[in-house]
C-alpha cells in the first residue's frame, strides 16, 4: 500500500542513499507494528540492514576491481596436501596486519603447490578487511607497462600500478625472463611500493635464481632487496596438487572400468 506519508519516506531514502531501508521499509514498518517493537530496536534493525548492504556492495567491488582469475579461499586449501605450509602464518596473514605496514609475502615453490590459490585467497582476504586489490600476472603488468612507454604514457601507467590498489597481487614471477628494460619496469614499480603498500608475489624460482630471470644482477638485487625487507617467504615444497587430481580422477577411472568388467 503506498501513502503520501511513505512515497515521502521512500523519497527520503533515496536522496540518503539508504537504498536498502528504501527497498525493505513497507516490510519493517509492517513488522515493527505487529511485532510492537520499541522506537530503538526498529531503528537499530534498520540501520543495521543498510550496513550489511552497503559493505556487501562494497566488497563485491573490491572484489571486481580486483580481477582475480578465478575465486579461491583459504577455507578451500588443504593445508594437510603441503605441509611445508605452516597454517598458523597463513591465519596470520589472513588478519591483514603486515598490509598496515606495507609488507610484502613472498610464495615461492613449484607449479601446482597453490602458490596463485593461497595469493587469491589471502587477497580475497584483504578485499573483506577494505583494502583495495590489483592482481596481475607479472607478464600481463610488464606488457601494459611497455605498450604505455611506447604511447609516452609510462609514467601514468606506473603511477596506477603504485597507487590505485592497497595490494598489489604479482603472479607468476619468473615464468619469462625479462629483458633489462622489463626488469626496470618492476624495479620502479617495487621501489614506488616500498614500505608504502604491499605485494604478494609468486614465483617457481627461488631467490637466488632471480638475477638469472633478469637478465641483470644489479636490478635483480636492488629489486630483492626492496621486496625482502619487510617481508613474510613462504617457501613451499610439496608435490603438485594438479598431478594428485589427475592421478585420482585415473585411479577412479580405472576402478570404474574394473567395475563394469
Ligand atoms: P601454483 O600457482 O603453485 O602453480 P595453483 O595455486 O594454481 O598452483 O594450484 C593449482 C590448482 O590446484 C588450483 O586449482 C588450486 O586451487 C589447487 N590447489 C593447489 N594446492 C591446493 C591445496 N593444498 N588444497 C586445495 N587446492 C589446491
Ligand atoms: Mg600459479
Amino acid at each position: 500500500m503506498s501513502t503520501p506519508h511513505l512515497e515521502r519516506l521512500h523519497a527520503y531514502c533515496h536522496q540518503l542513499r539508504l537504498y536498502q531501508v528504501e527497498t525493505e521499509l513497507p516490510t519493517l514498518l509492517e513488522q515493527a507494528a505487529k511485532h510492537e517493537r520499541s522506537y530503538s530496536e526498529f531503528l537499530e534493525d534498520l540501520l543495521s540492514r543498510e550496513i550489511h548492504a552497503k559493505g556487501a556492495k562494497h566488497l563485491a567491488m573490491r572484489l571486481a576491481m580486483a580481477r582475480f582469475p578465478f575465486q579461491k579461499t583459504l577455507e578451500s586449501f588443504e593445508f594437510k596436501f603441503q605441509p611445508s605450509i605452516d597454517p598458523k602464518v597463513v591465519r596470520e596473514l589472513a588478519t591483514g596486519r603486515y598490509l598496515e605496514h606495507g609488507e610484502n609475502v613472498l610464495l615461492l615453490g613449484p607449479p601446482g603447490v597453490g602458490k596463485t590459490h593461497l595469493a587469491v585467497a589471502l587477497a580475497i582476504c584483504a578485499c573483506q578487511n577494505g583494502y583495495s586489490v590489483y592482481f596481475t600476472t607479472l607478464d600481463g603488468m610488464i606488457r601494459a607497462l611497455a605498450a604505455a612507454d611506447r604511447a609516452g604514457k609510462l609514467d601514468s601507467k606506473l603511477r596506477s600500478y603504485t597507487t590505485k590498489s592497497q595490494l598489489l597481487v604479482l603472479d607468476e614471477v619468473g615464468y619469462l625472463p625479462l629483458s633489462r628494460a622489463e626488469a626496470n619496469y618492476l624495479f620502479q614499480v617495487i621501489s614506488n611500493r616500498y614500505e608504502r603498500s604491499s605485494v604478494i608475489l609468486t614465483s617457481n624460482k627461488s631467490v637466488t635464481e632471480w638475477p638469472e630471470v633478469f637478465g641483470d644482477h644489479a636490478i635483480a638485487t636492488a629489486i630483492l632487496d626492496r621486496l625482502l625487507h619487510h617481508s613474510h617467504v613462504m617457501s613451499i615444497k610439496g608435490h603438485s596438487y594438479r598431478l594428485r587430481e589427475r592421478a585420482l580422477a585415473a585411479a577412479s577411472a580405472q576402478a570404474a572400468t574394473l567395475a563394469t568388467q
